[in-house]
């Protein structure tokens, strides 16, 4: 199984990692991708541009040798649907089942995704717990992962829930608590916080 797990990541921080590690030991998956949109669909574009927020995922990730970049978004420039990702990976590796990963608030906004019924039929979805953020259960209930089911035994189509422990980081506190110059409270992993420093990022 393939694990998926897209944002814009401007910046990338200690939520993200956690999401990651903790959907890697309950699933069991080998590895996790860590895909940087190029242009995010449904945010303003990031005042840093993509390949900067690519080397901020690369050194956040330095220490965690089971998860890794994936940078197809970037490379293929233009809105980065999850449709167009999905429909690639499932092309380059016919054989594999593909899980996408995402928090409660990206799930809630599902719906209003392109094409959300052709992402489905072709990945499973694991949704993580972020706090103040009640999961929206009428978001394809139908598909909704049943206790007595496993993840692995579907190639597609159904949605598992995580409850993960709870991280309160946000890239939109990040950078206002930057802009503000106030202290970015332990949600930077040290070498990106040190990368935005030394080039002044965002400040503006
Ligand atoms: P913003 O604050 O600008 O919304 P973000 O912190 O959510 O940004 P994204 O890059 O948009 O960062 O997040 C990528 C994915 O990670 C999304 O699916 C989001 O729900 C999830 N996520 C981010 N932070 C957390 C967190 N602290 N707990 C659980 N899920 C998270």
């Amino acid at each position: 199984m393939i694990a998926l797990f897209g944002g814009t990541f401007n910046p990338v921080h200690e939520g993200h990692i956690s999401l990651a590690l903790e959907v890697k030991e309950a699933f069991n998956f080998e590895s996790i991708e860590f895909l940087p949109s190029y242009i995010s669909v449904h945010r303003e574009t990031p005042e840093v541009s993509a390949e900067i927020r690519k080397h901020l995922v690369e050194l956040a990730l330095q220490p965690y040798p089971d998860l890794i970049l994936n940078s197809c978004e970037i490379d293929r420039h233009g809105p980065s649907y999850a449709i167009d990702t999905v429909q690639f990976m499932t092309q380059k590796f016919p054989q594999q089942s593909i899980c996408w990963l995402m928090g409660a608030d990206s799930f809630n906004s599902l719906l209003s995704w392109k094409n959300p019924q052709g992402i489905l039929q072709k990945v499973n979805m694991i949704v993580c717990t972020r706090p103040d953020i009640k999961i929206d259960s009428s978001v394809f209930p139908s598909h909704y992962l049943n206790k007595n089911e496993s993840l692995s035994d579907f190639k597609s189509g159904r949605i598992a829930f995580h409850e993960m422990q709870p991280n309160r980081c946000s890239s939109t506190d990040i950078r206002r608590q930057l802009k503000q110059q106030l202290s970015v409270s332990g949600c930077l992993p040290q070498p990106v916080l040190e990368f935005i420093q030394r080039n002044e990022l965002y400040k503006t």
